[in-house]
């Protein structure tokens, strides 16, 4: 008999990620993969340089537990700069393997057995299983398409004694919207006076249009003395394969944060966290993020305009929204399926993001692609 017999998941109802899945089939089908979230284009040969400056000098054994520490200053400046926090490089900022890890992190070092922690769906998939393998219990707030506003008066219906956290995402992914400084002054008049504690995911914190401003929780100081905040580099950088992020809150919870992380990854790619250094003393590079995928999004945009899809407001994120009503009554898993095997273009669909899997059938295209590649997938998304 093989052992053990049998296992009791702890995740029973989980498979492998939807990004995992849709990724593989693109490769299999050779079809464009619009669908997990990644570049197809080079990050600056800048940042390759000084990896390999850094890979061929003395650079390669353990980095600091919590992080580079030059990286963690130019972190703690940027966060002063853009956001007018004060934060301490050396107690407040941890570099992790990117923002999934931080995340995961973040919620096993504070939950608990039956804690409650909040979450908007569609949500990122990886924030329930991490509350579940804490013992906690995912409370699922469903925002609703085309708008996906919060109504904060219905989330306060949802807090009671045991609320632990709420998990917070602007850019939001899938639905590229984004809270605005009022959702922020309702979240802390929300939380005041509680012991809940914020995980604010701000992964795509330099990508927002219009003129439009990213409203991190480090903006907030009263939301910020209870938060976790979570970047990553790979967004910023175009390097989601280097997995490197980090987070930022406050002491006491920091403190909390890295007695998980020491025994979980220990430290981080030390090459990488140096090259980041450098790269982030050019704030144009980030700076200029918001424009750079605003051009892509408008040319995305104009070129399927023709096609049956309906696009949905898309404020932020590399991700677009798009409802196949027009086209077909199939379940949203099931068309992007057929539309990555038949039509040769991936994408992802939504209802793997709602706990309910409710379909309005509506996909996500990820537009961090070359022109070319987006007018070419455009074309053929136009005859479907
Ligand atoms: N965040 C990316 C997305 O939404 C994917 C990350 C991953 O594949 N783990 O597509």
């Amino acid at each position: 008999m093989n052992f053990p017999s049998s296992i009791n998941s702890k995740l029973p109802n989980v498979g492998t990620t939807i990004f995992t899945v849709m990724s593989a089939l693109a490769k299999e089908h050779n079809a464009i993969n619009l669908s997990q979230g990644f570049p197809d284009f080079n990050p600056h040969p800048v940042l390759m340089e000084e990896v390999e400056k850094a890979m061929r000098g003395n650079f390669n054994q353990y980095a600091p537990m919590a992080g580079y520490l030059p990286l963690r200053e130019r972190i703690a400046e940027k966060a002063e700069t853009l956001y007018g926090a004060k934060v301490e490089a050396d107690s407040e900022i941890t570099i992790t393997a990117g923002g999934t890890q931080a995340i995961f992190t973040a919620i096993l070092s504070v939950i608990r057995e039956d804690d409650e922690v909040i979450l908007f769906a569609p949500a990122y998939d990886s924030y329930a299983p991490a509350v579940e393998l804490a013992g906690g219990k995912a409370i699922f707030y469903d925002l609703e398409a085309p708008d996906y506003k919060v109504d904060w008066q219905k989330v306060k219906r949802l807090i009671n004694q045991r609320t632990r956290m709420i998990i917070i995402n602007t850019p939001h992914n899938p639905s590229g919207t984004i809270l605005r400084e009022a959702d922020m002054k309702e979240l802390e008049k929300l939380v005041q006076r509680s012991d809940i504690v914020l995980l604010s995911d701000e992964v795509y914190e330099h990508i927002v249009f219009d003129k439009l401003q990213h409203e991190s929780v480090l903006r907030y100081p009263k939301l910020a003395e209870r938060s976790f905040v979570v970047s990553s580099f790979g967004k910023t950088f175009h390097t989601t394969g280097w997995k490197v992020g980090y987070c930022i809150a406050p002491k006491n919870l920091m403190a909390e944060f890295r007695k998980v992380h020491q025994f979980n990854v220990f430290s981080v790619n030390s090459v990488a966290q140096i090259a980041f250094a450098e790269i982030l003393k050019r704030k144009e590079l980030y700076l200029e993020l918001n424009s750079f995928y605003q051009d892509k999004r408008d040319f995305f945009k104009r070129a399927i305009q023709s096609s049956r899809f309906n696009l949905l407001k898309c404020e932020g994120t590399y991700f677009q929204l798009a409802s196949y009503s027009r086209i077909s009554d199939e379940r949203d898993i099931e068309f992007v399926r057929r539309i990555t095997k038949d039509m040769g273009v991936a994408a992802i669909p939504v209802s793997v993001f709602h706990r309910s899997h409710s379909d309005n059938s509506i996909i996500r295209f990820c537009f961090a692609k070359e022109d070319e590649t987006l007018k070419r997938a455009a074309e053929l998304l136009t005859k479907i």
